[in-house]
């Protein structure tokens, strides 16, 4: 109904940063990043050779530290994954270079949403819910079904109602919370939730939870020990993902490439138009990976 159409109009990204705390490696390194408001970070470092420039940036939301994984998940996509029991397709992202903390912190959301959800379930008794789960990989630009033991990939079908889907996947459909954590636990990438109205005007609509590859990959193209193929491969989803994500910030007029990559292909219903999009990007506060936070920031930049 009307709620639907005001949330709908809700089309922007929401964009966070997550800065997580310096880690044993990095022990001896120092951090030149501060949280400086709920929504800024800044570069400003008392080592003097690198003391020039202090630069700020600000987003949707912002996250040091001492933050925890519900505070992100509460703030920075908890909206965007709720919006699936109102029928409304909806993906959430962790996007940074590796060891930033997209597992650590895509698993936590993860896991909230789906309390949230089952919550949401149990408050509404009149509404019949069922939930499916199905979770792929795309690595190489091949799909991997990781609820099954056959890892032949598998092939993207074009439905003209459905849109694209992913060939023979497995969906299970979940009977509770405990069963969830059992599928969640079997499995370490990229996760997808759907979730259906079972009734005679069937309202059927998915949430989406990506773990992408480490940002590094789409600048460093055929880095010492990465085979060009697989660098090649792994930009495109992570590349054309960049692509798509900048286009829809900036308005949705013009030539949108979901269909360069599995990524995009299969996502396309769950960005863009009426769907809605949470992108957490975690950077380390090591120096040693200032160019790698940088380019995250810049990507986050443009996400907004
Ligand atoms: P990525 O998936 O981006 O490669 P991980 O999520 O695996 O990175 O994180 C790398 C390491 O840092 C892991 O050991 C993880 O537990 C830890 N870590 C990540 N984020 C945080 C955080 N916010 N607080 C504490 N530890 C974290
Ligand atoms: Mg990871």
């Amino acid at each position: 109904g009307e709620e639907m159409a005001a949330e709908a109009k809700e089309e922007r990204i929401l964009v966070s940063v997550r800065l997580r705390p310096l880690n044993g490696r990095e022990a001896g390194d120092s951090s030149d990043w501060e949280c400086i408001s709920p929504t800024t970070i800044m570069f400003r470092s008392t080592v003097p050779e690198r003391a020039m420039f202090p630069t700020a940036y600000t987003y949707d939301r912002v996250f040091g530290p001492s933050c925890s994984t519900r505070q992100v998940y509460e703030e920075g996509a908890k909206e965007v994954a709720l919006s699936v029991v109102s029928g409304i397709n909806s993906s959430i992202f962790a996007y940074g270079q590796t060891s930033s903390g997209k597992t650590y912190t895509m698993t936590g959301i993860t896991e909230y949403s789906m309390l949230d959800i089952y919550d949401y379930i149990d408050k509404h008794p009149e509404r019949e819910f069922i939930l499916k789960f199905s979770a792929i990989e795309i690595y190489n630009e091949a799909v991997r079904d990781l609820l099954s033991h056959d890892s032949t990939p598998l092939r993207l079908l074009d439905d003209p109602e459905k849109g694209t889907t992913v060939e023979r996947l497995t969906e299970e459909t979940l009977r509770d919370y405990n069963h969830l954590r059992d599928l969640l636990t079997t499995i370490e990438s990229s996760t997808r939730q759907y979730l259906g109205r079972g009734n005679s005007s069937t309202l059927v609509a998915c949430v989406n939870f990506v773990d992408l590859a480490g940002s590094e990959r789409a600048s460093q193209t055929a880095s010492a020990g990465m085979r060009l193929k697989e660098g090649s491969h792994i930009n495109r989803s992570l590349l054309t993902l960049g692509k798509v994500v900048r286009q829809l910030s900036k308005g949705r007029n013009g030539h949108i490439p979901y269909r360069d990559s599995k990524l995009t292909r299969i996502l396309q219903s769950s960005l863009g138009g009426n769907a809605r999009t949470a992108i957490i990007c975690t950077m380390s506060p090591a120096h040693t990976h200032i160019e790698q936070s940088r380019n995250t920031l810049l990507f986050a930049t443009c996400a907004k």
